[in-house]
């Protein structure tokens, strides 16, 4: 307190302001041309910024210049911590307190500012509840307006979803983390949980924010409806506690209502393929294993030329379909461009000149606004008669509605056309952006400055004239505007109406009547030239956002067109197939390819044609003939990128993408389930054979007949004879008693397995075929009938650079033991253990009761 009584004006409006924000947060306090922070503040900023501490007697502090702010603030929120803005809102005046306002507070979630976020990602804050109802999920994109809500009683079902969007930032229920740690124990839902929310920004917020009944209130009042049921929702949904929850941090972080929101989205996990969040990681969809977006599919299969057409892509890959007729549109709209690549080529280059109108137009509605913005949209209008244009050209009713969404809104862009200057400033202050010939009063207070800068111009050669002093200079500072110069030599010609201001080393300064009435005049013709343009700007926008849902309508329907173009050209050039889908339960691929591993091939070995390209392979699988696939061969052989292709072909097909085959016949299929390699999950602290269980287990759990699994090496990370034996079980479990059962490829390296087929009928045996040559194998990586016989592991180390001396000696002791004689000689200096026996399954029911 005692501190405190000592405050002055502006510290005390400083803590005022300070003691509303929430925890980690930076406040920066508007003083003039700075943004400064003090006390606690200084010290983090500065330290996260690198910046300079100042120390004052009392106090610390820490600033940085107000126009280069942005990326400052990038930095803190690179960091998880938000920042406060605190602006000056009023014009300054001598020995008052100038009035200060929170006009913002920026957080890695909800940021919508241009220069913060990736362009071709969407940016998701998310909120989750988890209870005894299930689990609850809302996310929403403030830069986008996109808004969705989930909820499903299996929490297994929403994780998908909720790792693929890959929220920037996450709210929670205060107390949540802590519970999910206490319940942790062996609950793979409650781990992954914890995982995702100590890898992003969390808040931890009241629990009435998350308030059922408030929430739906919420959404209606931010929505402007009365009821919800426009959007096909039940004012009980149990996510709309979550959604309340964001709208009320949205509310908080913009310091306003969000106004870009208008609509709200369910997200079903019954009308979606679901892929759980080890086969995302796995199959390498959104980031390699190396945390890369190199060497993912999304890589792969962008072909985008639009942010807004990237994002629209990565959303498509969260949630793919298992809605056949919506698929069969993107399919066939695909095939129109196939078929037509000039037009494609044609709309691609069109696109690279077209805004992100979705980004531009929710910044707008949330008040930051610029004038290169506003030429944003200019532009994209300017394109759209050309692209509907071209797309009459291409054949085919596939985009015929999609062109339906492409307004041309011809009165608002003429109106933009005539009203904007080509070249637009970025930022509003700069002025200059309003056409001449717009707006007649803009025009008479715009020539009136020119007028007196012109005479302003003039002065100075005319005043040397008639004073005869040839070094007189006029100038202006801050201080005392303009001003003429007279050095100390000349001071004897100065004439009598110059009034003497300052004296410098060298020279007197003098100001003239004249010359303050002119200076009057241009300040107060630039003030009001800039005020009369923003009112115009405002009325420009204000046109613009008349017309929002017709934009915003245009602005999807260009991004998807942007994803049919970039599909189309990826499908031409690795030579794609249009993939059938129904819904049976097969999956038929006639040389079929790796999106990800083939593209590799051909970067690695450019201009060696056909020597190391890619080896196609198909399959012809089916949930009630021949549903297990077990494949064998030798480390290397193509085991892992055979299954991965498959899985990756089905999921290709359910986003609507041409799929690497020569034709291909997908029975769409609910969930694709991988068990691949043994991913190290160190950082969880879990051993890779717990890892390996949990995702097993979740697996068997949840699989269904229309589930497709891969599965590659199970019980690897134990004991031979566990391993075989989990495996062996896991097979048996799957493959079930009924007609049918999941669609399973089962990579593994126990031969002992391929005996399996003599029990279970729905089992069949494949191998990716090697050739031996002299003591070496090649590899052909081609997948064929029947089991592989052998496993080549010591011809496999050979071709691993394995010393020679290290090589034979295994040779002999597999010698020793395939002839079943367990007494291997040991050979000096170095002891071999005495190996295990060679492991002999019996297959007859009666010895082991396997079966
Ligand atoms: P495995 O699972 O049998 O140990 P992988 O699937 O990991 O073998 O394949 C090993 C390597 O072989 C891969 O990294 C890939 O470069 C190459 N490869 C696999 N399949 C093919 C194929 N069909 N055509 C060409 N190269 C392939």
């Amino acid at each position: 307190m005692a501190r405190e009584k000592k405050l002055t004006p502006m510290m005390q409006q400083y803590f005022e302001v300070r003691k509303t924000l929430p925890a980690n947060t930076l406040l920066l306090f508007r003083l003039g041309d700075f943004y400064e922070m003090f006390h606690e503040d200084a010290v983090v900023g500065a330290q996260v910024l690198g910046i300079t501490l100042t120390k004052r007697s009392d106090y610390q502090m820490a600033g940085i210049p107000f126009h280069a702010a942005e990326q400052y603030i990038g930095k803190v929120l690179k960091v998880g911590m938000k920042v406060a803005i605190c602006e000056q809102v009023e014009t300054p005046q001598a020995g008052k307190l100038v009035k200060r306002a929170l006009t913002r507070i920026l957080t890695p979630g909800t940021t919508i500012e241009d220069n913060q976020l990736d362009s071709q990602r969407n940016h998701y804050l998310a909120a989750i509840e988890f209870d005894k109802s299930g689990f609850s999920l809302a996310w929403i994109d403030l830069s986008t307006g996109e808004f969705r809500i989930a909820h499903d009683p299996n929490p297994d079902d929403l994780l998908p979803a909720l790792v693929s969007i890959d929220p920037a930032e996450l709210l929670l229920i205060e107390g949540t983390q802590e519970s999910w740690r206490n319940n942790s124990h062996h609950n793979t839902v409650y781990e992954e949980l914890i995982h995702f929310a100590n890898s992003r920004s969390t808040s931890e917020l009241p629990g009435f924010q998350f308030d059922c009944d408030a929430g739906a209130q919420a959404v209606m009042e931010t929505l402007g409806v009365i009821n919800l049921e426009g959007f096909g929702l039940d004012k009980t949904h149990d996510a709309l506690g979550c959604a309340g929850a964001l709208l009320h941090y949205a509310n908080e972080t913009l310091c306003s209502k969000p106004e870009n929101l208008s609509s709200i989205r369910e997200y079903s996990s019954k009308a979606s393929l679901l892929i759980d969040p080890a086969t995302l990681r796995n199959l390498e969809i959104f980031k390699s294993t190396r945390g890369l977006r190199e060497g993912s599919l999304i890589e792969a299969i962008n072909g985008c030329k639009t942010a807004a057409g990237a994002r629209l892509l990565e959303q498509w890959l969260i949630a793919p379909e298992r809605n056949i007729p919506e698929l069969n549109r993107r399919l066939d709209s695909v095939e129109q461009f196939y078929k037509n690549p000039m037009a494609a080529t044609e709309l691609q280059s069109t696109l690279k000149s077209v805004r992100d109108i979705q980004r531009i137009l929710s910044r707008m509605q949330n008040r930051l606004r610029n004038p290169r913005e506003l030429g944003g949209v200019r532009d994209t209008l300017a394109q759209i008669p050309e692209i509907r244009a071209t797309l009459q050209e291409v054949e085919g009713n596939a985009l015929e509605e999609l062109s339906q969404r492409l307004h041309t809104l011809p009165a608002l862009t003429e109106l933009l056309d005539r009203a904007l200057k080509e070249e637009l400033p970025s930022k509003l202050d700069d002025g200059g952006y309003i056409a001449t010939g717009y707006d007649p009063e803009l025009d008479r207070m715009l020539s009136l400055t020119t007028d007196n800068k012109v005479w302003l111009a003039d002065l100075e050669s005319t005043e040397r004239e008639r004073t005869g002093i040839k070094n007189l200079k006029v100038k202006y500072n801050g201080a005392f505007g303009y001003f003429i110069e007279v050095t100390k030599s000349n001071l004897a010609n100065v004439p009598e109406n110059y009034i003497r201001k300052q004296t410098t080393v060298n020279a007197e300064r003098f100001i003239t009547d004249d010359l303050k009435i002119k200076e009057k005049e241009i300040f107060h013709a630039e003030e009001n030239s800039k005020r009369r343009e923003e009112e115009l700007f405002q009325g420009l926008i204000e046109a613009v956002l008349e017309e929002s849902v017709a934009l915003k309508e245009t602005a999807s329907a260009l991004a998807e067109l942007d994803v049919f173009c970039g599909w189309s050209e990826i499908a031409r050039r690795w030579d794609y197939a249009k993939p059938e889908l129904d819904d049976s339960d097969k999956i038929e691929i006639d040389q079929g390819r790796h999106p990800v591993v083939e593209q590799m091939l051909r970067k690695d070995n450019q201009g060696l044609a056909g020597t190391h390209a890619f080896v196609p392979n198909g399959i012809d699988i089916s949930a009630s003939e021949n549903q297990i696939h077990l494949i064998t061969g030798p480390n290397m052989a193509g085991k892992s990128t055979f299954i991965r292709q498959v899985a990756l072909i089905t999921l290709m097909a359910q986003v609507g993408c041409w799929v690497p085959a020569a034709s291909a016949k997908i029975g769409v299929v609910d969930r694709i389930f991988s068990r691949v390699g043994a991913s190290d999950d160190l950082a969880r602290g879990n051993s890779t054979f717990m890892v390996e269980m949990n995702e097993t287990a979740n697996i068997l759990n949840n699989a269904t007949e229309r589930s497709l699994i891969i599965l590659d090496e199970i019980g690897r990370g134990t004991s031979t004879y566990d391993g075989l034996s989990i495996a062996w079980s896991v097979i048996e479990h799957l493959h079930r008693d009924s007609n049918a059962g999941p669609k399973t490829l089962f990579a593994t390296h126990y031969q002992e397995l391929t005996q399996l087929d003599k029990h279970l009928n729905r089992l069949e045996n494949y191998s990716v075929a090697v050739k031996e040559w002299n003591d070496d194998i090649v590899f052909v990586r081609q997948v064929v009938k029947g089991a592989a016989d052998r496993s080549y592991g010591i011809q496999v180390a050979r071709l691993a650079g394995l010393p020679t001396p290290v090589i034979d000696r295994a040779k002999e002791i597999l010698e020793r033991l395939e002839s079943d004689d367990a007494s291997v000689t040991v050979s000096s200096p170095t002891p071999v253990a005495k190996p295990r026996k060679k492991i002999k399954v019996e297959t007859d029911d009666n010895q082991l009761g396997l079966f």
